[in-house]
């Protein structure tokens, strides 16, 4: 088991359990990381003539699954190596930024509309997960590796399996509890609301697929 940074174990506690209100914010920022990566392969291939893209890889994929209380985004964007999964995901990428909410928000006691504002980041899965799980290869590796945390003290990072480059990630919803309903993400409804809301910017489409079975 890794360790979270220090910085970011704080934060991570912040951000769930006390500011941030407005949980379903998870899925902007999972979409806006898997429209990110998919960008960064794009600008790739437009110096780099190996790096061939079908029409196909450039969208982002949101499935769920009811019974395994799961949501998956994914993307075959430009994916991380094991390193990457370890510094990324390990410390909040833009600590700075985070630290100037927390300030902004406490002085003005209002944290809603100035989170609104920013990017929350990664970490927002927390809000609705009790474990997260991402399946990353990056473009032009053989190996892929899994990341996961209960988002608490720290994570694992593994050797997994994927066909493409890209990444998958998977969150493994909270309990319902009386103040909390998790399961309204669980619902074709509920995630096709949340991605008309929140994914009007993205470049890319975001495909919604049915549940299976
Ligand atoms: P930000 O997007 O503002 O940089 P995040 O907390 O959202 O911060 O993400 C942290 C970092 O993790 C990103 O900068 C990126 O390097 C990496 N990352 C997150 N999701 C993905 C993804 N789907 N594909 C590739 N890299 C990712
Ligand atoms: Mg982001």
């Amino acid at each position: 088991m890794r360790k979270f940074k220090t910085e970011s174990k704080k934060l991570l506690d912040l951000m769930i359990n006390s500011i941030y209100t407005n949980r379903e914010i998870f899925l902007r920022e999972l979409i806006s990381n898997a429209s990110d990566a998919v960008d960064k392969l794009y600008f790739k291939s437009l110096t780099d003539t190996s790096v061939q893209l079908t029409k196909d890889q450039l969208g982002i994929d949101v499935s769920f699954d009811k019974d395994a209380r799961t949501i998956t985004v994914s993307d075959n964007g430009i994916g991380m190596t094991q390193e990457d999964l370890d510094r990324n995901l390990g410390t909040i990428a833009h600590s700075d930024s985070m630290a100037f909410k927390q300030e902004n928000a406490e002085q003005q006691g209002d944290d809603v509309d100035i989170i609104g504002q920013f990017g929350v980041g990664f970490y927002s899965a927390f809000m609705v997960a009790k474990s997260v799980r991402v399946v990353s290869k990056a473009y032009g590796e053989e190996q892929a590796w899994a990341w996961e945390s209960d988002g608490v003290e720290g994570y694992t990072i593994e050797a997994a399996e994927r066909e493409t480059n890209g990444t998958d990630v998977i969150l493994t919803l909270k309990d319902n509890t009386e103040e909390e309903n998790y399961d309204q993400f669980l619902s074709e409804y509920g995630l096709k609301d949340l991605i008309k809301r929140y994914s009007n910017y993205v470049r890319y489409p975001v495909r919604m697929e049915v549940e299976k079975s």
